[in-house]
């Protein structure tokens, strides 16, 4: 067995958050080895024009986080494509899948999650498709060029925006949806009434309350059934219901996991020299993994600071996710717990959906087109301002004189 070489600060992940957490430790003025184990063959690179760009563009370029030249100058003794196979905590030894070995003074677990499918069935059909990696964006972008009817399983987020961009290629596209309503587990019900309007708008089918979605196999072909419709064929099925995440080392190491990796507000877990970043960790005071490309970054900048410095300020930034369908940008801010009193200010530009609790303070903003409002709804959310809904909800009132 090979002897484990010394690696000085690992990170297992080179997406978003292992990009930002290894760039940050540069930056911090970290100048020992620093290794980064990735399994995919590219410089880190960012998710959300996966979904948006990649598919509409065919020259869309990798949406890479930094230059090639910054990525160079980061010194980073890649591990690539390879994986981390598993993790000895005692021994702070990270074992990679073709049998080295790597000693580490600190790890980073930066792994993300992986598309869920409902069963094994679906990810062998060679209609069904999934994304989560720049390969899935390229082949998915590929099939949709001869695609006339596309099938989208899940009304998500992703779902939703693989429907927007595939609807702008000529598709015809039905959503099926198992909630009753779209976006249930992140937005109320006001919100999901909108969304499903801006996409029946556009001419998309959409079927919520669909209970179970069954995939049936006709000589290759793939037909969608649910519970509450007989099985049509489709050219193509996109199932986005949601992500896996890749807690396998973690729990292999022994670490704290509920939901997701257990992390303290400086990203560390239940072992002190490994931390944890991105869709993986939990998010420190909401109890849940949030999955968005802000808490990816500012949640791993706040861990690789805090890996320098066990003193550095913990993170503490709001919820913010955004989304971006048709030439609709909507915003999310805050989750939806705890909320009394629901307010929507529509003006001809735009529609703000606001959720305050018992008290009139803010838990909740999702914006549609009108980024100002969020800028402002993050100020009100740090300080905890008392609003008065009646003024939310008048388009006539400037809501700057709430600053
Ligand atoms: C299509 C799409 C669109 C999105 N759009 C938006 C959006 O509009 N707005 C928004 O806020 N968020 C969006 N997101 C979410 C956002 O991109 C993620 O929250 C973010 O990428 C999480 O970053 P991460 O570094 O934690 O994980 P990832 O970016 O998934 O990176 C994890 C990396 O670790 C690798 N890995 C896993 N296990 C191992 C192992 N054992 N060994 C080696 N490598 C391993 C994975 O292959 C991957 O490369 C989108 C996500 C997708 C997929």
């Amino acid at each position: 067995m090979s002897q484990p070489e010394p690696a000085g600060i690992v990170i297992i992940g080179g997406g978003q958050a292992g990009g930002w957490a290894a760039k940050t430790l540069r930056d911090r003025g970290y100048a020992g080895r620093l290794t980064v184990v990735s399994d995919e063959p590219y410089d880190f690179y960012e998710r959300p024009p996966l979904s948006k760009a990649a598919l509409l563009d065919g020259n869309a370029p990798l949406s890479r986080l930094f230059s090639e030249e910054v990525v160079a100058g980061l010194n980073i003794d890649w591990c690539r494509p390879l994986r981390a196979a598993s993790i000895d905590a005692p021994q702070q030894i990270v074992h990679l899948s073709d049998g080295r070995q790597l000693h580490f003074d600190q790890l980073l677990i930066a792994t993300g999650g992986r598309p869920r499918l409902p069963d094994a069935r679906w990810a062998e059909h060679p209609r069904v498709m999934t994304l989560r990696s720049w390969d899935d964006a390229a082949k998915l972008r590929q099939a949709l060029q001869d695609c006339r009817t596309l099938a989208i399983v899940g009304g998500g987020w992703i779902g939703l925006e693989i429907a927007a961009s595939a609807r702008r290629m000529g598709a015809d596209v039905t959503v099926f949806e198992r909630q009753p309503a779209l976006c249930m587990r992140s937005v109320g019900a006001d919100v999901s009434q909108a969304l499903l309007e801006l996409h029946q708008q556009q001419g998309i089918r959409v079927q919520c309350g669909c209970g179970d979605i069954q995939l049936e196999d006709r000589n290759g072909s793939a037909w969608i059934g649910s519970d509450i419709s007989d099985p049509q064929p489709f050219d193509l099925v996109v199932v986005g219901i949601g992500v896996e995440l890749n807690l396998e080392l973690a729990y292999g190491a022994g670490l704290k996991v509920d939901a997701g990796i257990v992390v303290d507000g400086q990203g560390r877990t239940s072992h002190p020299a490994i931390f944890a970043a991105g869709d993986v960790a939990r998010h420190p005071t909401l109890g849940l993994c949030l999955q968005s490309w802000a808490y990816a970054q500012n949640q791993a900048i706040s861990t690789a600071c805090a890996m320098l410095d066990a003193f550095a300020s913990p993170y503490d930034d709001v919820a913010w996710l955004w989304s971006d369908q048709y030439d609709v940008n909507i915003q999310i801010l805050g989750v939806p717990a705890g909320g009394m009193y629901h307010v929507v200010r529509r003006t001809p530009q735009s529609q703000v959906f606001f959720t305050l609790n018992a008290d009139r303070q803010l838990v909740q903003m999702v914006a549609f087109n009108d980024a100002r409002t969020i800028k402002l709804g993050k100020r009100w959310l740090a300080s905890g301002r008392v609003l008065e809904p009646q003024q939310l909800a008048d388009a006539e009132f400037s809501l700057m004189a709430l600053k």
